[in-house]
């Protein structure tokens, strides 16, 4: 039996308490058949905490949460919070969580299983057995920088703006974590700027290029304009392995990325921060990529294979468990190769099932594939 995990889950508001409680049925196989012993920690996050505490994030949850060695993160937020003031939304919750722990990098895998295929808006063939990894700069850059604001001018007009500001040391943490990805995969880098227009751009290019030099041998890096970026995903996505851009084209294009692969439901994300130097290990949260979709809670139907596959990323990245989150790819994989569909996903052809007879399938896979 191997050492206790600490996990914290926090599975908030909307379809997040849904998708989780499946996703616990996932965790119980591992431990009953694999011997992994977690210690799992819940807590309320979002909208549930700001009506027990009147806060989205309490301090006890938050240290707690740092004490862990991963966070299995649901969703939050919902329209019967529209009027709460901004700093005791849900959403505030997931902002302090991410700051607090300086969550700086955002992967955001876009996979498509081969029985999806044709759910995508391109033609199958430009993305069956598409498997890229964006990796996005979370916590700099225009988004945050200062100056920012909107200002009165003498002649009456007003100016809005905003700053996209980068040092050395922010682009090197998320070009380190480029290269340690890609050695887990296939070994490409493409770092994406706007080096022709911006000089945040240039900078970004000039870092990543000396690290590559100095950490990244084994890595082949190649650099492209982020407009041309955007392009190449929906020409050529398979083209790709890793790409490492900043946080304002980060969102961009991994929206476009994910929409390569047909659903939203399918789409789980890492957010990590620095290692511990002691102790090795990076502050982690894995969520899947959707929000609480409150249109159709409570009603048995949201698919949990977002939440699923977040659990994978755990394992694979918190725990190195890189056996155990392949098995669990490829039970979601044989689960859908043999027709079950939650109904975001059904193409007449499919068995339409919901959430827990969907998961009843995924578990009686991963049976199936350690017989
Ligand atoms: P959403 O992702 O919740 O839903 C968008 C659409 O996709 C809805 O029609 C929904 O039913 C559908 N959908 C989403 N996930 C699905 C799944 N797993 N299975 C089947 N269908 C699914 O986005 P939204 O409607 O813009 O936002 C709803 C709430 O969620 C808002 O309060 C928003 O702030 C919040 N939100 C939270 C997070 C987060 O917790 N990280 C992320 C995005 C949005």
């Amino acid at each position: 039996m191997t050492s206790n995990k600490k996990i914290m889950i926090l599975s908030g508001d909307g379809v997040g308490p849904e998708v989780v409680h499946e996703t616990k049925k996932i965790l119980d196989w591992f431990a009953k058949h694999q011997s992994l012993n977690f210690d799992i920690q819940e807590d309320l996050v979002g909208g549930s905490a700001y009506e027990k505490h009147g806060i989205p994030l309490t301090d006890k949850t938050l240290s707690d949460a740092i004490e862990a060695d991963a966070i299995l993160f649901g969703s939050v937020g919902g329209p019967k919070y529209d009027d709460v003031d901004f700093e005791k939304r849900p959403e505030s919750g997931l902002l302090k969580l991410r700051k607090e722990m300086d969550l700086f990098a955002n992967l955001r895998p876009a996979t498509v299983f081969p029985a999806l295929a044709n759910s995508s808006t391109l033609k199958p063939e430009i993305v069956s057995g598409l498997d890229v990894l964006i990796l996005r700069e979370l916590t700099g850059g225009i988004y945050f920088a200062e100056p920012r604001g909107i200002e009165e001018l003498p002649d009456g007009e007003k100016k809005g703006f905003d700053t996209n500001l980068y040092t050395t040391s922010e682009i090197e943490r998320i070009g380190r974590v480029a290269f340690d990805l890609a050695e887990l995969r296939n070994k490409k880098v493409t770092s994406v700027e706007k080096s022709n227009v911006m000089m945040s751009g240039v900078l970004w290019k000039e870092v990543i290029t000396n690290l590559h030099k100095n950490e990244g041998s084994k890595i082949e890096l190649s650099h492209m304009y982020a407009d041309n970026c955007a392009m190449q995903l929906v020409r050529n996505p398979k083209q790709f392995d890793v790409i490492v851009t900043d946080n304002l084209f980060g969102d961009i294009l991994s929206d476009c990325a994910a929409m390569l692969t047909g659903s939203l439901g399918m789409l789980p994300s890492a957010s990590l921060g620095n290692k511990n130097k002691e102790t090795g290990k990076r502050h982690a949260l894995y969520e899947p990529v959707h929000g609480s979709a409150p249109d159709i809670a409570g009603q048995g139907i949201v698919n949990p294979m977002a939440q699923i596959l977040s659990l994978s990323m755990l394992f694979k990245y918190s725990f190195e468990l890189d056996k155990e989150s392949e098995l669990i790819n490829k039970a979601v994989s044989k689960t859908l190769e043999q027709g079950y569909r939650t109904k975001d996903i059904f193409s007449k052809d499919g068995k339409l099932v919901g959430t827990s007879e969907i998961t009843k399938n995924v578990i009686r896979n991963l049976d199936e594939l350690v017989r």
